[in-house]
């Protein structure tokens, strides 16, 4: 019998708060999974993570260990103001 694979599954907000844990490549493997699932599924969110990593992409290369506080701030206020209803 397979195992059954567990994904978590994240709603759009607590996407916003694991997305940058994401890049920084902070999360645990069923987290990783989750937020996959989410933005494979998700059009907004898949949509707000391109720009995401494009103006991560921007900052230069090699990439910073982690993303200045600023970046990181305007991007998470970008992504919230997307999903206030
Ligand atoms: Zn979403």
């Amino acid at each position: 019998m397979k195992a059954v694979n567990v994904v978590k599954r994240f709603t759009c907000d607590e996407l916003v708060e694991l997305i940058t844990a994401y890049l920084d490549d902070a999360l645990d493997q069923p987290e990783r999974e989750g937020v996959q699932v989410h933005l494979a599924a998700c059009a907004g969110c898949g949509r707000h993570f391109e720009q995401f990593r494009a103006t991560i992409d921007a900052l230069g290369d090699p990439l910073p260990e982690k993303l200045p506080t600023d970046v990181r701030d305007r991007l998470m206020s970008a992504f919230r103001e997307r999903h206030r209803p």
